[in-house]
């Protein structure tokens, strides 16, 4: 139930977690990489028909196999030829031999991963649950998880956990008590008609300023209610509502009024709402607002009341994302009918406890997220329940799972890869023929600056909030309310910067551009992207690709506007900044002609952020593997492979992904990350390192004649 609302510009690795469903949990840890031969050995059957030995230095090599090497021969079709297909090459057995399990909208590595990582998180909440605890920490996990899972007591409790919000909103009958439920509902953390969260100010980032930003749709993006291409969706989307009043006790009459009114009043929400790509620009996004001027701006709705409500107190300034959007909200509390709102409120009361009321509830929320993603069946209720148990409580999850399967040196691994990688970024800014030696200088004091999250938390945050082996409702609204009102308080207060943003069991790694920080949780730290026993190339090819992926995000086309300190400031020549404006505009054009589905291509100016990260995380990852292996007394061969052919497939091996038609298609319109396939094809295409290693001539697909490049 957790939407979590904060404006984040955070950019993840993976993919941006689906409304509807859950971050993923991870799996065992890993210590120091094995070394393995570097840059030079004989060649490979590439399948391309050029397979000349890259220069045979010193030593001769060591034959191994792939699977030494921590790479998956099984993966591969060999009949694919890499210059034209490598995602093919690299990963077209593992396609042939999986099927999206019905319960997924996307398979993929990172979903083998949480597979594993929830199969251990399971064992822990069941020990947490079934034997007596004396740890708290334990205790509370396996008091909330239980809950969860005992079906009976949730029938039991019906509606009754949401009861105090259907209350509130059965009293509106004007447009002020409608502005009071709203705030209601914004202080249990729920989106109502815009999203609150705290995040450092854009331009004094020590500082914690409370954001507002659009939000409260009940589908996944403005689009989905304005655009032909969503008309199928948005019918489903209003039989679901039918459904959901019917199941509040409406008649048909009733159910379908109030279904109409949900829709017309997001419809009229998504009209003021900016496009995903206009929300990806920091400065257009950026408005503080003192408290006097919202109150003139949007004077249909008591801000102090609701700074109050969730926890802020009285605040001088709020940053807004969108005035407009204010200015259109305030006047649709005061313009709409209140049973307009009244039914809009209930939906998303509704929707957001759905998972935690009764099973026709959960079952019905289910069925409009089956119609989103094209998954077929509902996960398995102890999942669900697993990653509600996270959701609610990620740092209280995260602390028995790193002591099971977080090896102590795994975190030294993690900060040594950020090392190298930075160190090898830094002769790259070095190297570039097109920045004047002042924008390099500025770049080198930002990339000496980045401080490396790794692993978890120095400290763990703690959870009071009550939970009771019986309400489940009741406990997850707690959490959620005591989260946002952590999260809340803070406002105008200095910001901490070792904060997480994430859970240290997820499959997944970010930079943060107004901390100047980048994470790596242990739930990546594992095979196919890590592994103690595998090459080097194999690890730098998989979790050094993500390292240099989230450290090239501090320059892409939004972190680079950041300055060391984390604040929105210009640190860029004039022309240096056109020249870079220009190279990220070959990415994106680029980009833009990769067809998804038939018809439906990438959105270059979507993803330009990262693909940028993409691109320069490969190539620096591979200059860091080439530095790691540089003299190495021992250079190995993998099944004929070269370690520079091994680092690739290491590379495109991580992203051995397939999606369901509808959630591409979502992907396509809301996530800022390209396609897996077209990762691994962008990425590799444009870097020269990656032609040569595999041979692959001029004007084939993987090498062709005009590359982009930025970093
Ligand atoms: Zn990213």
């Amino acid at each position: 139930m957790n939407r979590f609302t904060r404006i984040t510009i955070a950019a993840a690795f993976a993919a941006a977690a689906c409304g509807h469903s859950k971050p993923a949990p991870s799996g065992e840890g890993s210590g120091t990489a094995v070394e393995t031969g570097s840059g030079s050995a004989s060649a490979v059957d590439t399948g391309s028909g050029s397979a000349t030995p890259v220069e045979p230095a010193g030593p001769p090599p060591t034959n191994i196999t792939l699977a030494e090497a921590g790479l998956e021969a099984e993966s591969l079709d060999k009949t694919a030829d890499p210059c034209t297909d490598f995602f093919q090459y690299a990963c077209g057995g593992w396609l042939a031999k999986n099927d999206i399990p019905a319960d997924r909208a996307r398979w993929g590595r990172f979903g083998e991963i949480d597979d594993r990582n929830e199969a251990t998180l399971h064992d822990i909440l069941e020990d947490a649950r079934k034997t007596k605890q004396t740890d708290p920490v334990m205790q509370k996990l396996g008091a909330y998880y239980g809950a969860c899972m005992d079906e009976k007591a949730v029938e039991k409790q019906g509606l009754s956990g949401i009861k105090p919000m259907q209350d509130a909103i059965a009293k509106a009958k004007d447009a002020k008590s409608v502005a009071a439920t709203i705030v209601t509902l914004q202080s249990y953390g729920i989106s109502a008609g815009f999203g609150h969260g705290v995040q450092p100010d854009f331009k004094d980032s020590t500082t914690n300023a409370l954001w507002l930003d659009s939000d409260g749709l009940g589908l996944p993006d403005r689009d989905y209610y304005l655009k032909d291409d969503f008309k199928d969706k948005r019918t489903a989307y209003h039989d679901h509502l039918v459904r959901m009043f019917k199941l509040l006790g409406r008649n048909d009459a009733k159910a379908k009024t109030a279904a109409d009114n949900v829709i017309a009043l997001e419809t009229e929400l998504a009209k003021v709402t900016r496009s995903a790509v206009d929300r990806r620009d920091p400065v257009a996004n950026y408005h503080p607002t003192a408290a006097d001027d919202l109150a003139k701006l949007a004077p249909g709705f008591d801000w102090a009341a609701f700074t109050g409500a969730i926890g802020s107190g009285s605040l001088k300034s709020i940053n807004l994302t969108n005035p407009d959007y204010f200015a259109a909200f305030s006047k649709l509390v005061t313009d709409q009918k209140p049973d307009v709102w009244k039914d809009y409120l209930t939906a998303r009361v509704v929707e957001a406890a759905a998972p935690t009321l009764p099973k026709k509830f959960d079952q019905e929320h289910f069925a409009l997220e089956k119609v989103l993603t094209g998954v077929e069946q509902q996960k398995d209720r102890w999942k669900r329940c697993v990653d509600a148990t996270g959701m609610a409580m990620p740092e209280y999850l995260g602390q028995p799972f790193v002591a099971k399967v977080f090896p102590g040196d795994s975190k030294k691994y993690a900060n040594d890869l950020y090392g190298a990688i930075a160190e090898v970024m830094g002769k790259d800014i070095d190297s570039l023929d097109w920045m004047s030696a002042q924008t390099k200088t500025a770049a080198h004091k930002k990339l000496a600056k980045i401080a490396f999250l790794t692993g978890y938390p120095d400290k763990w945050k703690t959870y009071d909030f009550d939970v009771k082996p019986t309400t489940y409702t009741a406990n997850a609204l707690a959490a959620l309310k005591f989260e946002d009102h952590r999260q809340s308080a803070k406002a105008g207060k200095p910001y901490d910067r070792s904060e997480w943003l994430m859970p240290a069991y997820i499959v997944n790694a970010y930079y943060n551009p107004s901390a100047n920080n980048s994470a790596l949780p242990a739930g990546i730290l594992q095979p196919p992207f890590f592994g103690a026993d595998r090459s080097v190339a194999a690890n730098f090819g998989g979790i050094g690709m993500v390292a240099g992926h989230e450290l090239t995000h501090g320059f892409d086309d939004q972190g680079a506007q950041f300055d060391e300190e984390g604040r929105l400031s210009n640190w860029w020549q004039p022309s240096d900044l056109e020249k870079f404006k220009a190279k990220g505009k070959c990415v994106a054009d680029q980009y833009s002609t990769f067809e998804a589905l038939p018809g439906k291509f990438v959105q270059g100016q979507l993803t330009l952020g990262e693909n940028i990260a993409d691109m320069g995380g490969v190539k620096n990852a591979f200059a860091a593997y080439r530095a790691k292996r540089k003299g190495a007394d021992k250079v190995y061969v993998a099944d004929g492979f070269t370690e520079d052919q091994m680092f690739f497939l290491g590379a495109g091996q991580a992203w051995c992904s397939k999606d369901r038609e509808a959630e591409i298609q979502r992907r396509l319109t809301v996530d800022p990350h390209s396609p897996p396939k077209f990762r691994v094809y962008g990425a590799l295409r444009n870097l020269p390192e990656f032609a040569k290693a595999f041979n692959c001539p001029e004007g084939t697909p993987m090498h062709p004649k005009n590359v982009c490049s930025v970093w």
